[in-house]
């Protein structure tokens, strides 16, 4: 039978959903191991020779359920072939000790996710590899950072909290040049929003915990490679032992089944909301990469396809009372971190002057940042409304 190149919003539906994961039924089935067992040496030979693309080998190498979703996520990132990690954290730390080694050297975007810049100033700093940090907007600049042992780039795009778009093609073919290998915390687009490797990335990386589970109960990373660096990610994290729940797993590619019109309406809802604050005369400016005061709007118009329900705000003032007063007693915003689940969050983030080393950041202007989730957006504009009469009341 022919087979004709699906459309996103097909590849969404059908990816990795070969027969040989889901025998017949719709969703892969939760398959539980450690054993395996052969009948004959031969079986065996045959599961050692090919335990590395989809045959049953031995539970940490996966089951049917993982080869089903690492499939997909490949599918849909545009790469080779996906290992995955109890977070998103352990998929970023994995990725970097896959490729780092004592006595390298490591350029990380000041942006980047806090615990990932955590894991560089600590863990990283005490196996003896180094951290430059770099400015998001760098672009061909990042040419005058490399030294001789500059091993790894890593982007992320937008960045955390700040939602810095960074150039990613230009970052990385001058990365390409020096033989430095690029790896792109690609959360905020979601294996949908952007082609990662067609931008040059050798490796791409999720945390699975938001916009792919979708739904803000479980915890997993992914990180896809591209041909030439795939085995060695597959066989280092292998290595550091990183095995997921098939459980956890099913989720993950059940939630998937649903992202392309969870992020469409995300975007939608977000996109009103972001409008309405924009309008208020208490605020400075909306860091949402479809806004023109986002950093990186044109490489996010350059590249991306869509955004989704994640950006920030930030205040012309607030006291510390006035924020406090904004964020307690929310309806449908709820404190916490995370986000990418179907439901609304906010934080107020003090204190990124101290996890900005390369470039500065204005800390008299209050940042707010929000998760718009499947909610009305008109209650949700309400409820932001009531939050800025308490910041009124209590400035
Ligand atoms: C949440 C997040 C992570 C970490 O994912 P966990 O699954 O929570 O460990 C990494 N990068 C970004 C951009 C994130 O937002």
């Amino acid at each position: 039978m022919k087979e004709f190149p699906p459309k996103l919003a097909t590849q969404i539906v059908s990816a990795g959903r070969d027969k040989k994961f889901t025998q017949g039924v719709i969703n892969p089935p939760v398959v539980r191991a450690s054993t395996v067992v052969f009948d004959t040496l031969d079986e065996m030979q045959f599961a050692i020779k090919n335990k590395t693309n989809g045959t049953l080998f031995y539970g940490r190498r996966g089951t049917s359920t993982h080869f089903a979703f690492q499939q997909a996520i490949s599918e849909l990132e545009g790469g080779v072939g996906t290992a995955l990690y109890p977070s998103g954290a352990a998929a970023i730390s994995a990725a970097l000790l896959s490729f780092l080694k004592s006595g390298d050297h490591l350029l990380m975007v000041d942006s980047a996710y806090e615990p990932t810049r955590a894991l560089c100033d600590n863990l990283l700093a005490g196996f003896g590899i180094s951290t430059s940090y770099y400015d998001p907007m760098i672009g061909a600049g990042i040419s005058e950072l490399i030294q001789p042992n500059t091993k790894v780039i890593f982007l992320e795009s937008p960045g955390s909290i700040t939602m810095e778009v960074q150039d990613v093609p230009n970052i990385c073919q001058i990365a390409q040049q020096h033989g430095i290998i690029t790896l792109l915390d690609n959360t905020w687009a979601s294996p949908i929003n952007c082609r990662p490797f067609d931008m040059g990335v050798d490796v791409s990386i999720q945390a699975a915990t938001k916009y792919i589970v979708g739904h803000s109960d479980v915890m997993l990373g992914t990180a896809t490679a591209n041909e030439k660096h795939w085995p060695k990610l597959r066989e280092q994290s292998y290595l550091m032992g990183q095995t997921t729940s098939p459980d956890d797993v099913y989720l993950a590619a059940r939630g998937l089944r649903t992202l392309g019109v969870r992020m469409a309406q995300h975007e939608k809802n977000a996109l009103e909301v972001a409008l309405w604050i924009q309008a208020r005369a208490e605020v400075d400016h909306i860091r949402h990469p479809m806004f023109d005061t986002c950093p990186g709007h044109e490489f996010f118009k350059r590249d991306f396809s869509g955004a989704n329900g994640l950006f920030s705000f930030v205040l012309k003032q607030g006291t510390p009372q006035a924020l406090k007063a904004f964020v307690e007693g929310m309806q449908h915003f709820k404190m916490g971190f995370s986000w990418g689940g179907f439901e609304s969050l906010i934080l107020s983030v003090p204190g990124i002057d101290k996890i900005r080393t390369a470039t500065a950041w204005d800390k008299s202007k209050p940042l707010l940042r929000l998760h718009v989730g499947l909610e009305d957006p008109q209650d949700l504009i309400a409820d932001l409304d009531r939050a800025f009469a308490r910041y009124h009341q209590a400035e």
